[in-house]
């Protein structure tokens, strides 16, 4: 049993001696002290469901013995040397990694997070296009420096601070957007964007597949291939964020984009690909990849052996236990029986997404799509007190998000059902 501090005194050290911006989700803060799998539990030994996975960070199971092990195993040996020197682990995790890329994407370079893995994704952009401007779409999120909260576009998640060189493109929102599911309308924005934004000419296109913290919106159908080609004539590249939708979480494909049909220049990538070890990667062609030998490119910690030891056993243990197809199967059988839920509770307005990465959008109209803020609080609140986690977002903060660890059953997904019902059914 957990002896250690409990929730008053983590509380008063937090608002004392931590960031005043930070905030927790529930009206009662939960104090987790322990992981395994798909659960976790609270200091007095409470069992959760967890259907957030850390927001969509935790991919093999919280603590999965087999990447605690790698971790361990490598620490012994050396946690931190530097790039200068080598190290077998960061060499074995690229080439393991660029194997599941298409095409001449095979150049993995190691960052820390997925922001930084968009900085430097977007530098690139720039760097070998010779072009400042980078097209990104509303509602998405890509980071919070100062290069990506550019490319991050909701105002709840930008600072007032410079920047530039980013243009908006339509939201190919298939639930509220103008062109409802027709993505190349949408697509036809993006040339609009160039014509009269740019010179004519743009460095790149930065893209989630499914926005994640948008709210789980997966791109219309037809509008990347339509927005690869705009892009492609207009000299730019095309930069994948697969920060949520990567490592098997859609269960159809490995990648979110390739539910597509495209190869894109550039595929960032973090949460996931770790397990909740640190870790963030941009994967692109040699060609691209040589923009850096123009000056020195260096990164203290981006794949370091320690990292990389564990990147490389969560990649095996997808393999080994069949996550992706586990997350086709569990994934879709969820998102069958929330259809269902949709038909009882007319507060769920959509149902929506791809493997285990769903979003439920709750509304107190249908007809309006008026979004149902204080009801998503309220009965994410009651699924906390009845034992299981989901997360929440979208602009309005009226979407669950659902993005449990991939090794989400059945079981668990009637679960999920049986208690977001009973909280439904109560308001
Ligand atoms: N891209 C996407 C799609 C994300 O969801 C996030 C994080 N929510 C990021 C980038 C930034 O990642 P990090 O928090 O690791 O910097």
């Amino acid at each position: 049993p957990y002896d250690g501090p409990r929730t008053d005194e983590i509380l008063r050290k937090r608002r004392e001696f931590l960031s005043p911006s930070m905030f927790y989700f529930y009206r009662k803060p939960l104090n987790i002290v322990d992981g395994k799998m798909q659960y976790l539990f609270d200091e007095d030994g409470r069992r959760y469901l967890d259907a957030f996975g850390g927001i969509a960070t935790v991919s093999c199971g919280h603590c999965h013995p087999e990447v605690v092990e790698a971790v361990v195993k490598q620490s012994n040996r050396i946690q931190h040397s530097t790039v200068l020197y080598l190290n077998h682990a960061i060499a074995d995790f690229a080439e393991a990694l660029a194997s599941k890329l298409p095409g001449d994407l095979k150049v993995v370079f190691f960052t820390n997070s997925g922001t930084e893995a968009n900085e430097l994704a977007m530098m690139m952009a720039r760097l070998y296009t010779g072009c400042h401007d980078i097209i990104s779409i509303r509602n998405a999120y890509h980071g919070n420096a100062s290069g990506t909260m550019g490319a991050t576009a909701q105002s709840i998640w930008k600072f007032n601070t410079i920047q530039n060189g980013v243009h908006h493109a339509l939201n190919p929102d298939q639930y509220r957007g103008i062109f409802g599911s027709d993505g190349p309308m949408y697509a036809k924005e993006v040339q609009d964007l160039i014509d009269f934004g740019t010179c004519g000419r743009v460095g790149g296109f930065i893209y989630e597949a499914i926005q994640g913290v948008g709210g789980i919106l997966e791109l219309a159908p037809g509008y990347l291939s339509a927005v690869h080609d705009i892009i492609k004539k207009a000299g730019g590249i095309c930069i994948a964020d697969e920060v949520q939708s990567g490592f098997a979480r859609t269960g159809s494909h490995f990648w979110g984009f390739e539910a597509h049909g495209v190869v894109p220049d550039i595929v960032t990538m973090a949460k996931g690909i770790g397990n909740g070890i640190p870790l963030g990667a941009v994967v692109t062609t040699p060609q691209i990849a040589k923009v850096l030998t123009q000056r020195n490119y260096f990164n203290t910690f981006g794949g370091n052996p320690m990292c990389t030891a564990a990147g490389h056993a969560v990649l095996k243990v997808i393999e080994k236990e069949k996550l992706q197809e586990n997350a086709f199967v569990v994934g879709s059988y969820l998102i069958d029986r929330l259809k269902s839920l949709q038909a009882k509770h007319e507060v769920i307005g959509d149902v929506r997404g791809r493997g285990l990465m769903i979003g439920v959008e709750l509304v107190t109209d249908r007809q309006l799509k008026t979004p149902a803020k204080d009801e998503t609080f309220h009965i994410m609140d009651q699924m906390k007190e009845m034992g299981v986690l989901v997360g929440k977002g979208g602009f309005y903060g009226n979407v669950f998000r659902i993005t449990p660890p991939l090794c989400f059953t059945k079981e668990d997904a009637d679960y999920l059902i049986d208690v977001m019902d009973i909280a439904m059914s109560k308001q």
